[in-house]
C-alpha cells in the first residue's frame, strides 16, 4: 500500500494522514468548493477537488471520489467516520474497482448499518439485548399491545439510525399514535427509510461501548471501554476510558461480548460495540459502528496503541501481532469535544470566524484539530472544530489537566463547547463518577454556566486586586 486517499475532512483527515505519513505511506486529500484552504490540505502529498459545498454533491459522492482514486493511482481509501464511512455500496465500489477500502466488508457494513438487522445477526449469539420488539412496526394498536408487555416507557428507534436521531420517548399509551407518526416522518427525511421498532426505555444508562478490532486471520481483539454518557441531544460531547463502574469481571464479560458481535457479521478492522449499563450494571447491546470513532483517542492513549496503523495493517492482510493478555489499562484519558455550538443556547451551532484560535499545549495533552486562526466554520458539515484529549496516572488527574488545558484554548469569534466542558469537569456528579446520560439534563443550564463564569471572573478580580495591593505595599518600604 503506497498511497492512501482520506474520503474526508477536518480533523479526522489529518489525524489518518498523520499515521500514514507515519509508515511511509502517501496520502491524497480531497476537498469541496468551500475547503479550497482547509487546514487538511496541508497535511496530505496531493489534493484534489470533489465539488461544491454541500456534502451530497462532494465527500458523499462516491463515484467521483473512486474516480479520482483512480487517475491518482491511490492503492486505498480511509473514509474516516461520517460521510461514506458507514456507506456499504461505497465499501462495495472501493471492492469493484481493486481499491482498498480501509474497513470491514460491505456486508457487514449492511449488516450493522441497520440496528434490527444487527439484532438479528447477534441473536444467536447469547448477547443481552434491550427488550423490545425486533422487527419494525407501523401498526399504533400493535405498538400499544408491545408497550403494554414491555412496560412504559418506551422507546421509539428508527432502524436506520444514527447521530441520536429518529427517537421518541413515550411516557404512555395516549402519546403512542402521535410519537410514532413523528419518528417514522423523522427516519424518513433524515435517512430515507422509515421503519421504527420498540425498545424498553432504560430509565437511568451509562452508555458504555467496547472498541474492537478483527484481522483477516480470525483474531479478534477488544481495547477496552469508552464511557460516553455524557450526551446533549443523544449524541456525545465528552468521553473517557476506563470507566468508573466497570469491574474487571464485568469489563472482561463486556469485552467477550463485543468479540462475539464482530464475530457475528464476519468482522474486519476496528469497530466499536455500544452498550447501554443500566443502573444495576445489566448491560445491553445497542448497536455496532462499523468504522473508526469520534472518540477513539482516549483508548489509544490508555492502551497504547496507534488504531489506525492497525486499521491499515489490518487492511494490507496483515495479522495482529498483539494478544488479548498483552492489553492492559494504563492511567486514564478525556475526550472534550469542540464544537462551534453555543451552550448558552441550547447548543445552537454558532457560525462565524476563527478570530483568535490558540490551542494548549503540554505533557498530557492532545488536540486533534482541523482548524486554525482566521477560518471560517461552513455551515455544510458537522460543526466539530477539534477533540481536546488529557491524559493522566488516574482519572483526578486527567480532569484537572482538561480544566487547566480549557482555560489555555482559546477561541474567539465564535461560541463553543469548551465552557460547558470545563462546567462538567469540575461538576461534583462527574468528579464522583456518580452519572449517567441525563447528566445534561440534571446538572446543566445555561444559568448555571452563566454564573460560574461570573464567580470565576470575581475571584480572578480579587485575586488580581490582592497581588496588585501586595506589590503597593513592596514599593512602599522605603529605602535605607
Ligand atoms: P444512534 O445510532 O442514533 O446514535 P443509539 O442507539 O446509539 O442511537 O443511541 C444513542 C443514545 O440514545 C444512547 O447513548 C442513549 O443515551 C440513548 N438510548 C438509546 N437507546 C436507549 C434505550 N433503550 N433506553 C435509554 N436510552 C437509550
Amino acid at each position: 500500500m503506497k498511497k492512501i486517499l482520506v474520503a474526508n475532512r477536518g480533523e479526522i483527515a489529518i489525524r489518518v494522514m498523520k499515521t500514514a505519513r507515519k509508515m511511509g505511506i502517501k496520502t491524497v486529500a480531497i476537498y469541496s468548493e468551500v475547503d479550497r484552504n482547509a487546514l487538511h490540505l496541508r497535511f496530505a502529498d496531493q489534493c484534489v477537488y470533489i465539488g461544491e459545498s454541500p456534502s451530497n454533491k462532494s465527500y458523499l459522492v462516491g463515484e467521483r471520489i473512486i474516480e479520482e482514486a483512480k487517475k491518482l493511482q491511490v492503492d486505498a481509501i480511509h473514509p474516516g467516520y461520517g460521510f461514506l464511512s458507514e456507506n456499504a455500496e461505497f465499501a462495495e465500489l472501493c471492492e469493484k474497482n481493486n481499491i482498498i477500502f480501509i474497513g470491514p466488508k460491505s456486508k457487514s457494513i449492511e449488516m450493522m448499518g441497520n440496528k434490527l438487522a444487527a439484532k438479528d445477526a447477534v441473536k444467536n449469539y447469547n448477547i443481552p439485548m434491550v427488550p423490545g420488539y425486533d422487527s419494525a412496526i407501523t401498526d399504533p394498536k400493535k405498538a400499544i399491545e408491545i408497550s403494554r408487555k414491555i412496560g412504559f416507557p418506551i422507546l421509539i428507534k428508527a432502524a436506520a439510525g444514527g447521530g441520536g436521531k429518529g427517537m421518541r420517548i413515550v411516557e404512555n399509551e395516549k402519546d403512542i399514535e402521535e410519537q410514532m407518526q413523528r419518528a417514522i416522518s423523522e427516519a424518513v427525511s433524515a435517512f430515507g427509510d422509515g421503519a421504527v421498532f420498540i425498545e424498553k426505555y432504560i430509565t437511568s444508562p451509562r452508555h458504555i461501548e467496547v472498541q474492537v478490532l478483527a484481522d483477516s486471520h480470525g483474531n479478534i481483539l477488544h481495547l477496552f471501554e469508552r464511557e460516553c454518557s455524557v450526551q446533549r441531544r443523544h449524541q456525545k460531547v465528552i468521553e473517557e476510558a476506563p470507566s468508573t463502574i466497570l469491574t474487571p469481571e464485568l469489563r472482561e464479560k463486556m469485552g467477550k461480548a463485543a468479540i462475539l458481535v464482530a464475530k457475528s457479521c464476519n468482522y474486519l478492522g476496528a469497530g466499536t460495540v455500544e452498550f447501554l449499563v443500566d443502573s444495576e450494571l445489566n448491560f445491553y447491546f445497542l448497536e455496532m459502528n462499523t468504522r473508526l470513532q469520534v472518540e477513539h483517542p482516549v483508548t489509544e492513549l490508555i492502551s497504547n496503541v496507534d488504531l489506525v496503523e492497525l486499521q491499515i495493517k489490518i487492511a494490507r492482510g496483515e495479522a495482529l501481532t498483539i494478544k488479548q493478555d498483552d492489553l492492559k489499562i494504563h492511567g486514564h484519558a478525556l475526550e472534550l469535544r469542540i464544537y462551534a455550538e453555543d451552550p448558552m443556547n441550547n447548543f445552537l451551532p454558532s457560525i462565524g470566524k476563527l478570530t483568535t484560535y490558540k490551542l494548549p499545549v503540554g505533557e498530557g495533552i492532545r488536540v486533534d484539530n482541523g482548524f486554525e486562526e482566521g477560518m471560517d466554520i461552513p455551515i455544510y458539515y458537522d460543526p466539530m472544530l477539534a477533540k481536546l484529549i488529557t491524559y493522566g496516572k488516574n482519572r483526578e488527574e486527567a480532569i484537572q489537566l482538561m480544566i487547566e488545558a480549557i482555560d489555555n484554548y482559546t477561541v474567539e469569534g465564535i461560541f463553543t463547547t469548551l465552557p460547558f466542558g470545563k462546567f462538567v469537569c469540575q461538576h461534583e456528579a462527574f468528579k464522583s463518577g456518580n452519572f449517567d446520560t441525563h447528566f445534561v439534563k440534571k446538572y446543566y443550564s445555561p444559568e448555571k454556566l452563566k454564573k460560574e463564569i461570573e464567580e470565576e471572573a470575581q475571584l480572578a478580580a480579587i485575586i488580581g486586586l490582592k497581588m496588585y495591593l501586595e506589590a503597593q505595599k513592596i514599593l512602599k518600604i522605603p529605602n535605607n
